[in-house]
């Protein structure tokens, strides 16, 4: 008998309403998938770079031509504003997918390298070769953007893509299918499997090449466990806490409006947005009242020209409020904002700013992951750099000043994988930078070289002519030692000697 498969709800957050439901995969599948993946990956990772590329520029002008529907699905299955639907999460992934193509051949080009003189004749290269079947496991917060680059990244390399989006986000997922269904991909090069954690888990025991993760951190320590038992290689994008530094002698109005940019957008549910703010103690009160200025003049809602959108995740909503009620019974102040026991239901929380926080609170160790974003005065350059490294966490930072031999100092202070200096976040749109994080932010980067390169085994080549008869490493050794002994400390000494070099080589060479 054919069972039913399980459905997946849509619920669109910022409503309450579904909105759809989607096929659930049976776990039953995943070897199927597998299998498949497999048999497309003989064909796929035959072709040319250049062939793939033609490939991913057809999946980009489907996703142009289709810019706006696609736009509306992540606006609607997450509760984001549309604008940071379309700026935030379609367009990176657009020009993810350009940066590839300008720069995809030269980058996955077997490369020559110098050969060391000890190595004499001889020719070196590095050649990348794909692995084979990627996982990527996705998130809901950028569900396009967080899904469609890893793939897409790994498909240039030469693998064949198994994407497990979230359940929470379950049309996006569809959608990211759809796309690469109408861009005419050969069967199996890309497959989604659609489900919850069960399924994200069935699929990474079912022994992938390489596991592509973006998450939570309690996941992704789950994640590299199951692999580590395979010896699975991983990449893993977890959370942030990321520090926004602002000086006194920053452009204060600026540093307001991208703070609450930085902490607002998406609702705060991004795992780069400001989560801790540090301004310098002689500016600290009008900062403050510039950005509740800020703050208020902010719109809420689902309208299209609406600022702050929805929360997506309900559990995430419960976290956020822990961490508000633990730094008010600590004495924590709020400035913007409601008391959790004064929240309205629903997915929309207030934009909230708190004061007297410090760094015993919850809000200050933990990821929120929401609309709140705490404020702590501090008063010199070596207070503040401790103050943003006392985190497990390094994903992004910000350093905000117009002094910027002050603001590279502190750049290369942070413990993170990345700072932005006078804006925040958006070091990730930039596809030419590495994008990772350091501490419990995560192992390993993509975007730029690296992007593809994860996904390709470095192959070293060493190539002789073999015309000549022996080497001189080989059989026999005998009344080798001393000869080399000479050759070796004649090359290494602090003073190179090559006449001794190339006397000592040439008797060894006898001897071979
Ligand atoms: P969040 O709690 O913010 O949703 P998660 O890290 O739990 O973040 O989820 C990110 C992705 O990982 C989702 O696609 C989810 O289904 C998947 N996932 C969750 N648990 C597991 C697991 N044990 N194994 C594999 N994938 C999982």
């Amino acid at each position: 008998m054919k069972v039913a498969p399980e459905k997946l709800k849509v619920i669109a957050p910022a409503t309450g309403e579904q909105i759809g439901e989607i096929d659930e995969t049976p776990i039953s599948q995943v070897d199927n998938f597998y299998q498949n993946s497999r048999f497309a990956f003989n064909q796929w990772s035959q072709l040319d770079v250049s062939e793939r590329l033609d490939y991913l520029q057809k999946l980009k002008l489907v996703i142009v031509e289709q810019m706006d529907e696609v736009a509306k699905v992540v606006a609607k299955d997450t509760g984001k504003v549309l604008t940071e639907a379309l700026i935030a999460d379609v367009m990176p992934s657009i020009d993810g997918i350009d940066h590839i193509c300008k720069h995809g051949e030269k980058v996955l080009k077997r490369r020559k390298v110098k050969t060391s003189i000890l190595l004499m004749g001889k020719k070196s290269y590095i050649e990348y070769m794909p692995r084979g079947v990627v996982l990527v496991i996705s998130p809901w917060n950028y569900p396009f953007q967080l899904a469609m680059v890893p793939i897409v990244s790994a498909l240039a390399s030469g693998n064949t893509v198994i994407l497990k989006p979230s359940e929470v986000t379950p049309q996006v997922g569809k959608c990211i299918e759809d796309l690469f269904s109408k861009a005419g991909f050969p069967e199996g090069v890309v497959q989604v499997a659609h489900g919850g954690k069960e399924v994200g888990a069935a699929f990474t025991n079912g022994k992938p090449d390489y596991i592509f993760f973006t998450g939570s951190v309690r996941t992704g320590k789950i994640i590299q466990e199951v692999a580590a038992k395979q010896l699975i290689p991983t990449t893993l994008e977890l959370g942030g806490k990321d520090p926004m530094i602002v000086f006194a002698d920053a452009h204060l109005e600026r540093a307001a409006k991208g703070a609450a940019w930085a902490a607002f957008t998406n609702s705060g549910q991004v795992c780069m947005s400001a989560e801790r703010l540090y301004v310098e103690k002689n500016v600290y009160h009008s900062f403050l009242s510039l950005l509740k200025k800020e703050i208020s003049a902010l719109k809420q809602g689902t309208d299209i020209d609406s600022d702050v959108g929805s929360m997506t995740f309900p559990a995430q909503i419960q976290i956020v409020k822990e961490q508000l009620t633990d730094a008010l019974s600590k004495g924590a102040v709020l400035e913007a904002g409601l008391p959790p026991e004064k929240w309205e239901d629903g997915m929309f929380l207030p934009l909230t700013v708190v004061t007297n926080v410090n760094h015993d609170m919850k809000m200050i160790q933990e990821e929120s992951f929401g609309p709140i974003i705490p404020v702590i005065p501090f008063e010199s350059e070596d207070e503040v750099v401790a103050l943003a490294n006392d985190s497990v966490y390094g994903l992004n930072a910000s350093v905000w000043t117009k002094d910027i031999d002050k603001a590279r100092r502190i750049a290369s202070k942070l413990v993170t994988g990345a700072v932005v200096i006078n804006d925040a976040i958006i070091s990730i749109a930039n596809h030419g930078l590495p994008f990772g994080g350091a501490k419990q932010s995560g192992i390993g980067r993509y975007h730029g070289e690296a992007g593809l390169r994860i996904f390709c085994h470095e192959k070293a080549i060493v190539e002789d002519s073999g015309r000549k008869k022996s080497e001189i490493h080989w059989y026999p050794y005998k009344g080798k030692y001393p000869l080399f002994l000479t050759l070796l400390k004649s090359y290494f000494q602090k003073q190179r000697n090559w006449l001794t070099f190339i006397n000592s080589f040439l008797s060894i060479l006898k001897k071979s």
